[in-house]
């Protein structure tokens, strides 16, 4: 099978796996327990915050292990809201983590700001810019789009911040962009970066929070007062510890010029073809969009499955739903969205594998047209 889903999720290090028994079968103390060797699993734990603090390029700060980047998003969030007379503002393009939560934020009615996306699938700074003000209580919008691989500035929209609401908090769900594209938080004033081991080759069960000021943000649920007193529960010792080994193992850089290469290479296979489109939204090299005209998104994923190729129909949280909100937000035709489907690599795959697996979608594409006729 190929696998060409990788923005939903990665296959894990074996190096991982043999991290989990350790942590599991041998060294399984609980962390805030009292004996000497639950005091050196809680010494790995802070080591392993310091690690991935350095790989952020943050100069200051803590980072909190979550369930899962949803949990991320959502204390990020959550832990953010005042009463009073506060804004908050999210992007049309944001995650359902994100965005049903900004959405039930208006529901209950607090002034909630929707940013428009621009053609390339990005946040609009213009609109931004034009609701921003002293009231502004959180600007929560992602690095890199899951479903377009759209690239938001993050420098740009920090220094919009700075400008014109200084005191206002940073949110930036950079699931899709941590270890995938070169970024450092050193620059910017994001306050909280949501982070996941998930989609970089390690555990599922297991995501981050980075949190420049822990005193800014409060728990969304009460208990033992562990991380700071931001999360409760005893840490997934296994997770955090496979987590940071599939950080070492990543080579940013590397990553992204064979990653370039190889969606450079797909493309080139692909876009002579006639009724294939590519929509490139010049973002990630990690994510494609491809519309197979006449030919459903859903048709082509199955009938690829069927021929040993695994694709994407956008996030799989929302790909049970009819369309994509997303794509229909940068004005993607609803015809276009219905035919599209999300490829997304990952950069261990080969040239030959991407040659070969081009081949099997222009073939299977012509297939169902000439039964179709
Ligand atoms: N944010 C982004 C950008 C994502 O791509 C995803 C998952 O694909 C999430 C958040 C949610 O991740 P999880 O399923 O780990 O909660």
């Amino acid at each position: 099978m190929i696998f060409l889903d990788n923005a939903g999720t990665t296959k894990m290090f074996d190096e991982c796996v043999d991290i989990h028994r350790v942590f599991s079968c041998e060294k399984f103390y609980n962390p805030s327990a009292m004996s000497n060797e639950s005091l050196k699993i809680a010494k790995l734990i802070s080591e392993t915050e310091q690690y991935l603090l350095k790989e952020l390029d943050a100069k200051e700060g803590n980072i909190i292990f979550t369930g899962c980047a949803t949990e991320s998003n959502n204390l990020a969030i959550k832990g953010s809201l005042r009463s009073g007379n506060w804004e908050y503002v999210f992007s049309e393009g944001e995650h359902p983590s994100v965005f049903n939560v900004a959405k039930k934020l208006q529901l209950e009615g607090n002034i909630v700001h929707i940013i428009k996306l621009n053609e390339r699938g990005q946040v609009d700074l213009i609109e931004l810019e034009k609701v921003l003000n002293e009231k502004t209580r959180l600007i929560s919008v992602m690095h890199v789009s899951n479903e377009t691989g759209a690239v938001n500035d993050i420098d740009k929209i920090s220094k919009l911040k700075d400008k014109i609401c200084p005191k206002a908090i940073l949110h930036v769900d950079g699931v899709q962009a941590f270890k995938k594209i070169p970024f450092s938080l050193r620059k910017t004033s994001v306050d909280l970066y949501t982070f996941s081991a998930s989609k970089i080759h390690g555990p599922k069960g297991v995501s981050a929070l980075y949190v420049k000021n822990k005193n800014s943000l409060k728990e969304v649920f009460q208990g033992g007062g562990q991380q700071y007193g931001l999360r409760s529960g005893t840490e997934n010792v296994s997770g955090i510890m496979q987590f940071r080994k599939a950080v070492e193992l990543i080579d940013t850089d590397k990553n992204y010029q064979n990653v370039a290469h190889l969606k450079e290479l797909m493309k080139q296979e692909l876009k002579y073809v006639d009724g294939i489109e590519i929509l490139d939204f010049e973002g990630s090299p990690y994510v494609l969009n491809v519309v197979f005209n006449g030919v459903k998104g859903e048709t082509m994923l199955h009938a690829l499955e069927q021929n040993g190729v695994i694709v994407g129909l956008g996030s799989a949280c929302s790909a049970k739903k009819a369309g994509n909100r997303v794509l229909e937000a940068i004005g993607v035709s609803k015809e276009k969205v219905v035919s599209s489907v999300r490829i997304s690599f990952n950069a261990y795959q080969t040239e030959e594998e991407i040659e070969k697996v081009s081949k099997i979608i222009v073939e299977v594409y012509k297939d169902i047209k000439k039964r179709m006729m």
